[in-house]
């Protein structure tokens, strides 16, 4: 079973592999990844908020369960281009309940592949632009939070330090493995460059 796993599960400071096989186990789990981020009621999910050290995420910008038709898959993105700057509010569904503006580029071009392997190269402007910024970030192992000015910073980090202490409790009550395990687990699965099937991964 997949889950949104919150900071500081070390998987969201993973740097993930390329994706070096489109395979059923991929496609079972990005629908999870659906199911799960529409049960969040987020917009966008990076493969390693699941655990997932790969280089893929998801985007429905609607939210909407009932408009699949805006679901969108990139494996292995690159953003090639990158314009002008604009500041926004994001959210994280690592970070429950915790907002703040960040610094974007306004219009980005990005190429990926999506799930039947074929390339995309779009040109994405507003919500989709920062939300493809958003979430390969995470692809990199980097945070929103890490891309707030240093007052905006310091005004949520009660928050963080909320949300750290809430995952550390749950790794304590044994929810989590121990950082040392998820590691390596991380790293086994990395190595492959494909989602293992289910009942592989733990
Ligand atoms: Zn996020």
């Amino acid at each position: 079973m997949l889950r949104i796993v919150p900071y500081p599960h070390p998987a969201l400071r993973y740097e993930s592999r390329p994706i070096a096989t489109i395979n059923d186990a991929l496609r079972a789990r990005v629908r999870e990844m659906f199911d799960l981020m529409y049960a969040a009621k987020g917009i966008g999910l990076a493969a390693n908020q699941v655990g997932l050290p790969l280089r893929f995420f998801i985007l429905n910008l609607s939210a909407d369960p009932g408009k699949p038709e805006e679901e969108v898959v990139f494996l292995n993105p690159e953003i090639v281009k990158r314009h002008a700057s604009i500041e926004g509010e994001e959210g994280c569904l690592s970070f429950p309940g915790l907002y703040s503006q960040v610094q974007r580029a306004r219009k980005v071009r990005v190429q990926a592949f999506n799930l039947e392997g074929q390339p995309i190269d779009i040109e994405a402007h507003d919500l989709f632009s920062r939300a493809i910024q958003h979430e390969l970030d995470h692809l990199d192992g980097n945070l929103f939070i890490d891309r707030l000015t240093p007052d905006l910073r310091d005004k949520v980090e009660t928050k963080v330090r909320t949300i750290e202490s809430g995952f550390r409790k749950a790794q304590a009550a044994g929810e989590y493995p121990s950082d040392a395990e998820i590691l390596r687990e991380l790293g086994a699965i990395a190595a492959t460059g494909a989602v293992p099937s289910v009942g592989e991964a733990s």
